[in-house]
C-alpha cells in the first residue's frame, strides 16, 4: 500500500502566506449585541412566514437566482442583467477584486472603512493606496482625487462609512467616477436605508460605477447572507465570470420578495432607529463624550487611553460595544450600534454606569 505523505513544500501564494486570518469578535447570546451595526430586533414578519413555509422542495433543488435578480433589479429601476445577488456585500466585493485587481494594479481606499476591503484586496497581487481621513473622519475627496493614478484599478467607498458614519456626495462621488475612468468605482451603500442618499439611478449612465447594497442591517438578515452588487453590463460580465451560480441559499432567494414587498416593516425600522440615534446622542453629549456626525446605524465615539476598558465594562453591563481603536485614525474611539429607543435606553444605562466607574478610577489615580 502507498503510504500518504502530505508534502511540507506546498505553499500557497504569497499574498496569501502574508494574510493574516480575519476573526470576528465572538457575540455573546445573552447581552445587547451594539457592536456588528445589525438590525437588533428582527426581521420583517412577512420574511419570517416565508421562513416557515419552506418545504423539503425547496432545499433538495439548487437555487434559481435569475427570477430573483429580475426582481431586485426591478426594485431598483435597473435592467436584470446589471443587478447580481451575491451572499452578502462580503461576496461582491471578493468577485468584484478578484475580477479586477491584477499585480501591478492599486486599489484606492479612504481610510478608516470597513475591514474586508483590505482583507480581500490582500488575497489578489494588487497593491492598497490607503488614503487617510483628517480629525473629522470626513470622507477626504481632494486627497482621494490627489491619489488617483494610471494604475488605479478599483476605488471602493463606502457611504456612509463605517466606523465613523460619514458621507460622500452624490458630486463627490461623480466627480471620483469621471476623474478615474479607468477604474471601478464601487460605492457601498450597505447603510443606504438609515442615510436616503443614492448613486444606484447612475448604473449604467456612469460607465466605471458599480453600487452594492445588503439585506444585512435596515432589512435584519445578516444570518441569511443576501447582497447585490449592480454596475453596468461591460462590467457585471466579468463579475458574473467569477462569481459562484449558487453562492446564494434557496431561503435566502425565497425571503427577497418578502422583505422588498414589507416597506411599512423597513420605514417603520429605520425612524425607529433615527429616533434613537438622536436620543443616543444627546445622551453623549450631555456625559461629554465626543461623538461624530452618523447617518448610519451607529456612532463612534472618543473614549480615550482607556477604551479597553471601557469596552470591558460596557459588555459587563450586558451591552457588547466594538472597539475601533486598530482601525487608521481610530485610535481610544468605540463604535456603539443604533438599536430601538427601548434597547438604547438599557446601553444609555450602561454607559452612565460605565463612564462614572473609569472616571471614579481616573480621579483616584
Ligand atoms: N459593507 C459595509 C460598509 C459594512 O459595514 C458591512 C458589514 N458590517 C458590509 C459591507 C457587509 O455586508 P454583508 O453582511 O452584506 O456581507
Amino acid at each position: 500500500m502507498t503510504e500518504l505523505t502530505i508534502d511540507p513544500g506546498i505553499a500557497p501564494r504569497r499574498r496569501v502566506a502574508e494574510m493574516k486570518e480575519y476573526h470576528p469578535p465572538l457575540g455573546c447570546r445573552d447581552a445587547l449585541r451594539l457592536d456588528f451595526n445589525e438590525n437588533t430586533i428582527a426581521c420583517s414578519p412577512k420574511v419570517r412566514a416565508v421562513l416557515g413555509g419552506i418545504s423539503a422542495g425547496d432545499l433538495t433543488r439548487y437555487p434559481e437566482r435569475e427570477p430573483v435578480e429580475a426582481l431586485m433589479a426591478a426594485h431598483l429601476g435597473l435592467e436584470a442583467a446589471q443587478v447580481a445577488l451575491t451572499n452578502g456585500v462580503d461576496e461582491a466585493i471578493h468577485v468584484l477584486f478578484e475580477a479586477f485587481l491584477d499585480a501591478g494594479d492599486e486599489l484606492l481606499l479612504p481610510v478608516p472603512t470597513y475591514t474586508m476591503y483590505e482583507v480581500y484586496a490582500s488575497a489578489t497581487d494588487a497593491r492598497m493606496v490607503r488614503v487617510q481621513a483628517g480629525g473629522d473622519l470626513q470622507f477626504p475627496v481632494e486627497e482621494l482625487l490627489a491619489a488617483i493614478t494610471a494604475k488605479t484599478r478599483v476605488i471602493a467607498i463606502a457611504n456612509p462609512n463605517s466606523p465613523a458614519g460619514s458621507t460622500a456626495t452624490r458630486e463627490q462621488l461623480l466627480e471620483i467616477a469621471t476623474r478615474a475612468p479607468h477604474a471601478v468605482v464601487l460605492v457601498d451603500e450597505a447603510y443606504y436605508h438609515f442615510h436616503g442618499e443614492t448613486v444606484v439611478d447612475l448604473v449604467g449612465k456612469a460607465s466605471n460605477l458599480m453600487v452594492a447594497r445588503t439585506f444585512s442591517k435596515a432589512y435584519g438578515l445578516a444570518g441569511l447572507r443576501l447582497g447585490m452588487l449592480a454596475g453596468p453590463l461591460d462590467l457585471m460580465r466579468w463579475v458574473r465570470r467569477v462569481l459562484s451560480p449558487y453562492s446564494v441559499n434557496s431561503l435566502a432567494l425565497a425571503c427577497l420578495p418578502a422583505a422588498l414587498e414589507d416597506s411599512e416593516y423597513l420605514d417603520w425600522y429605520v425612524s425607529e432607529v433615527l429616533s434613537a440615534r438622536s436620543e443616543f446622542e444627546a445622551v453623549l453629549d450631555e456625559a461629554q463624550v465626543r461623538r461624530w456626525p452618523s447617518h448610519a446605524n451607529f456612532v463612534l465615539v472618543e473614549i480615550g487611553a482607556r477604551h479597553k476598558e471601557f469596552v470591558q465594562l460596557m459588555n459587563a453591563a450586558g451591552v457588547l460595544v466594538r472597539d475601533r481603536s486598530s482601525d487608521p485614525g481610530c485610535d481610544g474611539k468605540v463604535r456603539i450600534t443604533i438599536g430601538t429607543r427601548q434597547q438604547m435606553k438599557q446601553a444609555a444605562e450602561a454607559l452612565r454606569t460605565t463612564l462614572k466607574a473609569l472616571r471614579a478610577q481616573g480621579d483616584a489615580q
